[in-house]
């Protein structure tokens, strides 16, 4: 028998953009079940109105707020609410109407909002696992005073969280995070210094965003990853191991203590984890979307990573080791650092050098505040963006 859900009004936090899409994919694929409630967008202006006419939430967003009068006239037809700034954003989320708070925006900007939406008790779908990179250890105390749950919207966390229901964590050995390895897993070493913002954006396996397919390419999304774990399932740095596996197609795996390893496997297609994780708590949506063939995993390969041609590796471990602020400053160093080579302003491999170079001067808070993190964003950010400079003007 099925069982009967209630409506629920989503708040999708960064709806242009490709998880934000993705997840308004599954709002629509279950009108029965969900209601787009609110949607925030950054600048993508056009992107947002056209969502607006097709989903008529309560309200819109438009963070930028040179867009502003533009969004405002261009819905001035309709009964949507029209809002703009980011403090604006913080103040929405915590609509007593709104039931679940996917957070897809890009970056360090997903923190204000995800702080208000704990504070609320709201149900997260997290997809912006930066919040807890930067901040895991704020949010996790957040979380322990709060009715708010996370739930979590990356693939990899998706699949540990698959792998975990109905076992204990004491029962756990390690976590396996898979990695693709991203585009330039064969590529040798000295090749990346050569290695263009364009073939960095040829991801083999996963359709994203710029921001994210450049952090796949350096493989600082997967220490990323590793810090997202460690806070999402309270597991020690040293206990989550990471392995490619190119074809994308097991999404990662939890060894027990028995011996045993469970995996869970899937098509490399962002709907599945949104949409499971839309369901969560009440079981799984059943859908028409193509399913897994023997022939999908006929083939698959795991392999140890590289740690010395992928150096970001080896630092998000140490940041995690040394904890605080520090994977706050790596954060915001690798954001000034893809920027400024999307713009080729650098080299691929200044990239890490730059985040090597902000970690090792920037100041170090060990249990840091909320406005500690703001503060070593700031300074980070600052550092980051000199170090781009000099670089840049030689
Ligand atoms: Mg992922």
């Amino acid at each position: 028998m099925e069982m009967t859900r209630e409506r629920r009004n989503i708040a999708v936090l960064g709806s242009t953009g490709s998880i934000g899409r993705q997840t308004l994919d599954i709002i629509a694929e279950y009108p029965q079940l969900f209601n787009a409630w609110l949607l925030v967008a950054r600048s993508s202006a056009d992107l947002l109105i056209a969502q607006a006419r097709q989903f008529h939430p309560h309200m819109v967003i438009i963070a930028n707020e040179q867009y502003y009068d533009y969004v405002r006239d261009a819905l001035a037809d309709t009964d949507i609410e029209v809002a703009t700034g980011s403090s604006a954003i913080a103040q929405a989320v915590i609509a007593p109407e709104i039931n679940t708070v996917v957070t897809a925006m890009v970056g360090y900007s997903g923190l204000e909002s995800t702080i208000a939406a704990i504070g609320a008790g709201k149900r997260i779908a997290l997809a912006n696992k930066e919040t807890l990179v930067v901040a895991g250890e704020l949010i996790d105390s957040l979380l322990k005073q709060s009715d708010s749950v996370l739930y979590p919207v990356d693939s990899e966390h998706g699949a540990f969280y698959q792998c975990l229901v109905g076992e204990r964590m004491e029962d756990v050995e390690k976590l396996w995070l898979t990695a693709s390895g991203g585009p330039f897993r064969t590529m040798p070493k000295e090749q990346l210094e050569t290695v263009t913002a364009a073939d960095a954006l040829k991801h083999p396996n996963w359709s994203m965003g710029a921001k994210i397919t450049i952090d796949s390419a350096t493989m600082m999304n997967k220490g990323f990853e590793m810090i997202e774990a460690r806070w999402l399932f309270g597991i020690n740095p040293q206990d989550i191991e990471i392995v490619v596996h190119p074809q994308s197609i097991i999404h990662s795996m939890v060894a027990f203590k028995d011996g045993s390893v469970k995996a869970q496997l899937g098509l490399p297609d962002m709907h599945l984890p949104i949409r499971y994780a839309l369901g969560l708590p009440d079981g799984r949506l059943a859908s028409d979307c193509r399913k897994m063939t023997i022939d999908d995993m006929a083939m698959l390969t795991l392999e140890r990573p590289d740690f010395d041609k992928f150096p970001l590796l080896g630092a998000a471990y140490a940041a995690a080791r040394k904890g605080g602020t520090a994977p706050c400053v790596m954060n915001a160093a690798n954001e000034i650092a893809v920027a400024s080579f999307l713009q080729d302003k650098i080299r691929f491999t200044d990239i890490y050098r730059i985040i090597e170079q902000t970690m090792a001067q920037a100041p170090h808070v060990d249990h840091p505040t909320y406005d500690d993190y703001v503060a070593s964003n700031d300074d980070a950010r600052a550092r980051a963006a000199a170090l781009v400079e000099e670089r840049y003007s030689r």
